[in-house]
């Protein structure tokens, strides 16, 4: 009797106390600059994964979402995720992920796929952050207002004195030259901004800079065929993450089930099977963009709210913890934070 009862009690603690972590990627490539942190070189995802192996217990978002729902989260269960659908998910993470059997879920926003034109934050980085020369001054309307900004000296920049700047991430709140804090006052201008507001003003910035689009840049987005190749095999998931990317909780509500629909009919057209997991863009959500989601009929939704994830987690807004482009060692270290 009393080893019935202690085997509830340890019933009950496990089913509490069992912390999972979603990791969230969004590229593996080695890059000079990268102001958001969104690359890890290949060489310290391949650590990552080797980590994943020996210290945690790696399972596809699948699994994670079906013992989330059961009761039953293994010790120390990890779910690997990417967002957007760069193509070096395909070309980098997918030979690694192979390599140490480790399954990840890929949420692609289909209205990028196989485009001509980077994503807008791309394009902005390369107008603005590469060197070259600007006119002094930028006019341009954003949201019908006008926008004024002078460069002034900062108008020419070198190549040393980009080489020297490439290492600056926006997280530092200081701006090595006028480019990179109006690069920043632009990028949350246009962040809230509808698909097509955003790249209006891209073209009046790419005007302005006398840049052209870049078809095939080293920031592409995976093609149609590359996206059937990336879910070849058992290891690969994908997920969606809307249309075009938009900030979903500054849409209104006929916008935003567009978005989260059209991103899920289109997805599984391509892809022959159910898309059941989705992922909010810039991890912007309201409870109304969760009704949406769990009315759309996916299974489960992340956000990008830094926890880890337990049994009293709320399946449509699970948290994911933010990978950035640690060492082994740095990154088991914030692995073993979370899961403690
Ligand atoms: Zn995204």
């Amino acid at each position: 009797m009393i080893g019935g009862l202690q085997r509830t009690i340890e019933g009950f603690r496990k089913k509490f106390a069992s912390k999972a972590a979603i990791l969230m990627y969004h590229r593996v490539i080695d890059m000079d600059a990268d102001p958001w942190s969104l690359c890890v070189s290949p060489q310290h995802f391949a650590e990552h994964l080797e980590i994943l192996r020996k210290h945690a217990h790696p399972i596809s978002l699948q699994q994670l979402v079906q013992v989330h729902k059961d009761g039953n989260i293994p010790d120390r269960a990890v779910a690997v995720t990417f967002d957007d659908g760069y193509a070096d998910n395909l070309h980098n993470a997918k030979p690694l992920l192979e390599q140490y059997s480790v399954p990840a879920t890929v949420f692609v926003a289909n209205g990028a796929l196989g485009q001509a034109r980077e994503f807008w934050w791309n394009e902005l980085e390369r107008i603005l952050l590469q060197p070259g020369t600007l006119p002094e001054t930028l006019e341009v309307n954003i949201k019908h207002e006008p926008f004024c900004w002078v460069l002034g000296k900062d108008s020419d920049y070198s190549e040393d004195a980009y080489q020297s700047d490439c290492g600056w991430i926006v997280d530092l709140y200081e701006y090595p030259t006028s480019r990179h804090s109006l690069y920043f006052t632009l990028h949350q201008l246009l962040q809230p901004l509808p698909d097509a507001e955003v790249y209006q003003v891209m073209d009046e910035l790419l005007a302005w800079s006398g840049k052209k689009t870049v078809p095939f840049s080293i920031n592409r987005t995976l093609s149609k065929k590359e996206l059937l190749l990336l879910k070849q095999g058992e290891l690969i998931e994908i997920g969606a993450h809307t249309v075009s990317h938009p900030s979903l909780s500054m849409l209104s509500k006929n916008r935003q089930q567009d978005e989260i629909m059209q991103n899920k009919i289109v997805l599984e057209e391509y892809l022959g099977q159910q898309v059941n997991f989705f992922a909010y863009p810039y991890g912007k959500y309201s409870m109304q963009t969760r009704t949406i989601v769990q009315e759309a009929g996916f299974a489960c939704a992340c956000t990008i709210d830094k926890n880890c994830v337990w049994h009293g987690s709320d399946p449509y807004l699970l948290p994911r913890i933010t990978m950035r482009d640690w060492g082994g060692e740095n990154f088991l270290k914030q692995l073993n934070q979370i899961l403690k």
